[in-house]
C-alpha cells in the first residue's frame, strides 16, 4: 500500500516471480516523497563514524545504535544502487542542521520529484502486477493476529471489497495532516496508521512528532512551500521582526541547530514578539547563487512581495513522524504477515528525533532489504476478492468541521511545546470527537478515513501524555496539573 518512494522502490526490488497487488488511493504526485526538497544523506568512508554520531545526537540517545550502524555504514552503496539506476545527482552534496559535513546529495532543489518520476516509469512496467489506483484501505482482516486481507474501497465509485494475500507492505507515510499547519501532501493524514492501530498492530515512539521550521508563512495552511535546511545551510540566516539573529543565543550552529532547536527557538521568539512568523534573512546569498541552487523557492520568492527586502517569512509546522509501526530490523511489525517501510515504519534509526535526510536514506535501505527477503516468508495462497456492499464516496455530514477540530486540538495541545495540562484537555477532547462520531456512524468512504485518522491521533496523544519529561522533538512545559 502507498505510492511513495518506500513502495515503489521496494516493488523495483522484488523478485519479479512474486504476485503483487498495489493499492495506490491517489498518484505519487500526492505523496510526501514528492515533496522531498534537500536530499538523501550519504556518506563515505572517513565520515561514517560522524553521520553516525550526528544521527545519535539527533535523536537525543533513544535511536537504536546497532541498526543506527547498519543504515548509515550501507548508505554509500545506496547512492551508488539509485546512481545505477539512472538518477542524476547533482555533484556538490549540501549540508543542513545538525549535520557535522555537507552529505547531502541532491537533485537541484527537488530531490523526491525527479527520483520518485525516474523510479516511478520503472515500476510500471513490472508484470505479476495488479494496480488497485484509486482503493484507499479502511481495515486489516486478520485471524489469530495474522494477516488475511485489506478492506478496500474505490474512492470515486464507492464500490468496496476484501482482497485476500498472504503478505502486506504498509508504506503509507506518516501523519502532517492531524496538524491544522503542516508540510504533507494532503493524502498523508495517518488514517492507514489508524487501520493498523485498530487491528491491533503495536506502535512505537509516536509521540515524537517533528516540526520543521522553516515552511513558508501563509495563513491558514495555505501555502505548501516547503525551505530547505540547504538554504540555511547556503547562508540564510533566521531573524526576528527588528532583524536580530536571535538563534546566535540557542546554540552554536546558531541556525543549523537541530530541527527541534530551531523550531523551539523560533516559537519562543515568535511568543516573545506577538506575532506569527520570523524571517529568513538571505541578503547573503547573490541572486544568482539563489536561482542556482534553489531554482523552485527563487521562483516563489520572484513572485513575492518579500522578495526586495531578501527577508522570507517563515514559520514551524507538523513535518515528519519519528515513531510509528513497531518493526524489526527486518521490516516485521507486530502481526504475522504484515510489513512497515518509510515513515509509517519506527525502526529506530531516528529515536526521539529524525536527523534532516536520513528519512529517504532509512527507505530506500529498507525497501530494498525486505524486498530482497520477503519471499521468504511468503506461502501462496489462491486468490480471490469478495466484493461487498457499495460505500458512498461522499458523505451527507459536515467532516470538514471534525476534521479542523481535531487537526486545531493536535496543533495546540500536542505541538512543538506541550504541557501536562493541555494534553490531558486535548486527549479528553479528541475522545470526545471520537464518540460524536461514532454516534453519527456512516458508511461512507471520507467518514471511514477521518474516523482511523483519528484513531492514529488519539494514539499519538496518548503516547505524549504518558511521556512526562521532554526528550527529542516532544517537549514538554511543566505545569502543576495531575495525571489522568
Ligand atoms: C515537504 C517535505 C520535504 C521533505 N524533504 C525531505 C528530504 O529532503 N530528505 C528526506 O530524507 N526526507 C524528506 N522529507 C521526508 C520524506 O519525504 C518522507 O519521510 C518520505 O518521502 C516518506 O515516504 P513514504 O513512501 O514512507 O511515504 P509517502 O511518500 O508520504 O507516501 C505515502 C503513500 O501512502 C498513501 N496512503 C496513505 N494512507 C493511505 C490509505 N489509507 N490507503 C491507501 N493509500 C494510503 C498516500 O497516498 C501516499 O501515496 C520531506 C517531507 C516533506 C513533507
Amino acid at each position: 500500500m502507498g505510492a511513495g518512494l518506500a513502495a515503489i522502490n521496494f516493488i523495483r526490488h522484488l523478485p519479479k516471480e512474486i504476485e503483487l497487488v498495489w493499492v495506490l488511493n491517489e498518484g505519487y504526485q500526492k505523496s510526501n516523497s514528492y515533496l522531498a526538497k534537500g536530499g538523501v544523506a550519504v556518506s563515505f568512508p572517513g565520515d561514517v563514524e560522524s553521520h553516525i554520531e550526528d544521527t545519535l545526537v539527533a535523536g537525543a540517545s533513544a535511536c537504536d545504535e546497532q541498526l543506527v550502524r547498519e543504515v548509515i555504514g550501507a548508505s554509500e552503496q545506496v547512492f551508488t544502487s539509485m546512481k545505477k539506476s539512472g538518477i542524476l545527482f547533482d555533484e556538490e552534496a549540501l549540508q543542513e542542521g545538525g549535520h557535522s559535513q555537507a552529505r547531502i546529495q541532491h537533485v537541484s532543489d527537488q530531490t523526491g520529484k525527479f527520483v520518485i518520476e525516474h523510479l516511478w516509469q520503472e515500476v510500471l512496467k513490472r508484470r505479476n502486477t495488479r494496480l488497485l489506483f484509486n482503493y484507499c484501505a479502511s481495515d486489516i482482516l486478520c485471524e489469530n493476529n495474522a494477516f488475511k486481507g485489506l478492506q478496500l474501497s474505490h474512492r470515486i465509485t464507492g464500490e468496496q471489497m476484501l482482497v485476500y494475500g498472504s503478505a502486506l507492505v504498509l508504506a503509507t507515510g506518516g501523519v502532517g495532516n492531524l496538524y491544522s499547519m503542516n508540510t504533507n501532501a494532503i493524502t498523508v493524514n495517518g488514517s492507514a496508521l489508524g487501520m493498523a492501530i485498530r487491528a491491533g498492530l503495536k506502535t512505537k515512539n509516536l509521540e515524537f512528532v517533528q516540526f520543521h521550521p522553516t515552511k513558508l508563512y501563509s495563513p491558514y495552511n495555505s501555502s505548501q512551500v516547503l525551505v530547505t535546511e540547504a538554504f540555511r545551510g547556503a547562508g540564510a540566516v533566521l531573524v526576528s521582526e527588528s532583524g536580530y539573529a536571535f538563534m546566535d543565543d540557542i546554540h552554536p550552529l546558531a541556525s543549523l541547530a537541530p530541527r527541534d532547536i530551531v523550531a523551539l527557538g523560533m516559537f519562543n521568539q515568535m511568543k516573545k514578539d506577538g506575532v506569527l512568523h520570523v524571517y529568513l534573512d538571505y541578503s547573503a546569498l547573490s541572486d544568482d547563487e539563489f536561482q542556482t541552487k534553489f531554482p523552485y523557492l527563487f521562483q516563489q520568492a520572484r513572485r513575492s512581495t518579500w522578495h526586495k527586502n531578501k527577508r522570507m517569512p517563515v514559520a514551524p509546522a507538523a513535518h515528519y513522524l519519528c515513531g510509528g509501526l513497531k518493526v524489526n530490523a527486518n521490516c516485521k511489525t507486530s502481526m504475522l504477515g504484515v510489513y512497515a517501510i518509510g515513515e509509517v515504519a519506527c525502526t529506530g534509526l531516528h529515536g526521539a528525533n529524525r536527523l534532516a535526510s536520513n528519512s529517504l536514506l532509512e527507505l530506500f535501505y529498507f525497501s530494498e532489504k525486505l524486498a530482497k527477503n520477503i519471499s521468504d516468508d511468503i506461502q501462496v495462497i489462491e486468490e480471490k476478492d469478495t466484493i461487498l456492499e457499495s460505500l458512498s464516496p461522499v458523505s451527507q455530514l459536515d467532516l470538514a468541521k471534525y476534521e479542523k477540530q481535531m487537526q486545531c486540538i493536535m496543533w495546540q495541545n500536542f505541538g512543538i511545546v506541550r504541557t501536562s495540562s493541555g494534553m490531558h484537555a486535548g486527549l479528553s477532547k479528541l475522545q470526545e470527537l471520537e464518540f460524536q462520531l461514532c454516534m453519527l456512524a456512516e458508511a461512507s468512504i471520507p467518514y471511514r478515513r477521518l474516523f482511523n485518522s483519528l484513531q492514529a491521533a488519539i494514539c499519538i496523544a496518548k503516547s505524549a501524555y504518558n511521556r512526562k519529561q521532554s526528550l527529542g522533538c516532544h517537549v514538554v512545559k511543566q505545569d502543576n496539573v495531575c495525571a489522568l
